[in-house]
Order: structure tokens, then sequence, then C-alpha cells
């Protein structure tokens, strides 16, 4: 099994490129953002429950998302691993994440850090915003967003750091090299 964890602040690529390692790797890309979009186009009761923090751009309670998550790598396609594109996001789902592979027999082989600078970050989501017309992508919760993550989030790169388990990629690359880099990472996390 290989569960990877994909780090990085809003903006800095996570998704565009867990989607390409799903294609690269043939691992099933777990993004608790789209799991929770997808809840709330369906209009679920977790997806009723988690709008008003995802409008805010708050974080949806933990108990809530780790049971999501369970659910998630519960089922079949999972069995070989995923990779994990926001989440964890705070240190007790951290801690929740780790029982649960450990549940499954599994543990995590590398946390990847795509590391962008600041300026950079909001200038991209800014954009983005533009273009796909993401709810949450206005100013004011970009800058929620932000703060979240480096309150609640940050913490994560000591906390794996410790664990031996962060490596960081540069993020202000192209997206083709920053992919390369990450497959690099996760190879010579293999052997
Ligand atoms: P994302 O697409 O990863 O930027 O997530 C969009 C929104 O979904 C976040 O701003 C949160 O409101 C919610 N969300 C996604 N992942 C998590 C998580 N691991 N814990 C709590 N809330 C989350």
């Amino acid at each position: 099994m290989t569960y990877i964890v994909l780090m990085g602040a809003p903006g800095a690529g996570k998704g565009t490129q867990a989607k390409m390692l799903e294609k690269n790797l043939g691992l099933p890309q777990v993004a608790t953002g789209d799991l929770f979009r997808h809840n709330l186009k369906n209009q679920t009761e977790l997806g009723r429950l988690a709008q008003s923090y995802m409008d805010r751009g708050e974080l949806v309670p933990d108990s809530v998302t780790v049971d999501m998550v369970r659910d998630r790598l519960s089922q079949a396609d999972c069995d070989g691993g995923a990779i994990l594109d926001g989440f964890p996001r705070t240190l007790s789902q951290a801690e929740a994440l780790h029982d649960l592979l450990g549940e499954f027999g599994g543990r995590i082989s590398v946390v990847p850090h795509i590391h962008v600078d600041q300026d950079v970050l909001v200038a991209r989501l800014l954009k983005r915003a533009e273009i796909e017309g993401r709810a949450d992508d206005n100013e004011e919760t970009i800058r929620t967003r932000m703060k979240v993550y480096q309150e609640q989030t940050a913490p994560l790169l000591d906390y794996y750091q410790g664990k031996g388990l962060l490596v960081e990629v540069n993020g202000e690359q192209s997206i083709d090299e920053v992919q390369q880099d990450l497959l690099l990472v996760i190879q010579e996390s293999a052997v």
C-alpha cells in the first residue's frame, strides 16, 4: 500500500499535481475539498453541514472530515493506497489518519510539500477565481483560507518533518517540472 500525503498552501497546485500523480502512479486521488463539493452539489446532509464552513473558508469540523475520509479510503479502489490531497489539515486529523492507516495495516510513504511563495499564491488564487468561478475564491475567503492554513495546517510540516517523511518540492516551476520532482521524491521513498 502506498499512501502519499500532498502538502501545500491553497493555490500551490496540489489538486493539479494530485490528478497527474493519479494517472502516473495508478493510485486514486482522495481530495477532501472535492468530496465536500460533490456532497454540496448533490445536497446530501454532509454537504449541507459543510457548506457554511466552506463558504467562509473555514475548516469543516474534524470529526465529520475524518469519517468522510475513512469511508473513502475503505472503498475497493483504495486497496493499493491513495494520494491524499487537502487532508490532513490539522494535527488532530493527522493523528486520526495515522490511526486509520494503522487499522488498514498501512502507513504514509512520503509527504511532499509543494512550496510556493505567499505573494505568488494569492495572485494564483485570484486568477483561478476568474477562470473557474469557485464560490470560495473571492478575496476575503482567500485571506481566511491563507490564515487558516498558516495557523492550523502549517504546523503539520514540522510534525511530518519530525517523522522523517517531509520532502520539499519547488512549486514555482512549470507544472510538468513539479510533477517530475514529485515522481522522483515518491520513487525515492519506495527504495
Ligand atoms: P480545498 O478544495 O482543498 O481548498 O477545500 C475547500 C474547502 O473544503 C476548505 O476551505 C474547507 O472548508 C473544506 N475542507 C477541505 N478539506 C478539509 C479538511 N481536511 N478539513 C476540514 N475542512 C476541509
